[in-house]
């Protein structure tokens, strides 16, 4: 069981079980909604997921695509969100206050990470998602 909030812990959750281990997607998208070079992010069925306080606090936002990002109204902070088949939530790892116990699995949509971003470590690299072309 590890649980998770935001910045200012209005929105806490926690899940209990397995979850995916954790991907690192250098898309364009990613990489506005985060900041960052890449997004860390693991997935958790929905069963295995539960809000424990702020749910009424979130934002939600989408690009006319359906792409979009959920957000703490207060602190601005990215949160897990219900991916479109339903059954599982997208959860950025960033927000875990304890060791979720998986690791860095890969890296996907490396083909458009920034041209800054340098990819260290030895774990898998896709062109896309996972599955897709793999660059090492
Ligand atoms: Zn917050
Ligand atoms: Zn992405």
């Amino acid at each position: 069981m590890v649980q998770g909030s935001c910045l200012c812990k209005a929105v806490r959750f926690e899940i209990t079980g397995e979850t995916t281990g954790i991907g690192m997607c250098h898309c364009s998208l990613c990489r506005k909604v985060s900041g960052v070079a890449s997004n860390a992010s693991l997935i958790a069925g929905r069963d295995r997921f539960r809000w424990l306080s702020g749910e009424d606090q979130i934002t939600r936002f989408a690009l006319p695509s359906g792409w979009g990002t959920w957000r703490c109204a207060v602190c601005g902070s990215p949160l897990p969100q219900l991916m479109p088949q339903g059954g599982a939530y997208w959860v950025p790892a960033g927000l875990l206050d304890g060791d979720p116990g998986v690791r860095v699995e890969g890296h996907i949509f490396v083909c458009s990470k920034a041209p800054w971003d340098e990819i260290r470590d030895g774990t898998p690299q896709w062109v896309e998602g996972i599955g897709s072309e793999r660059l090492r």
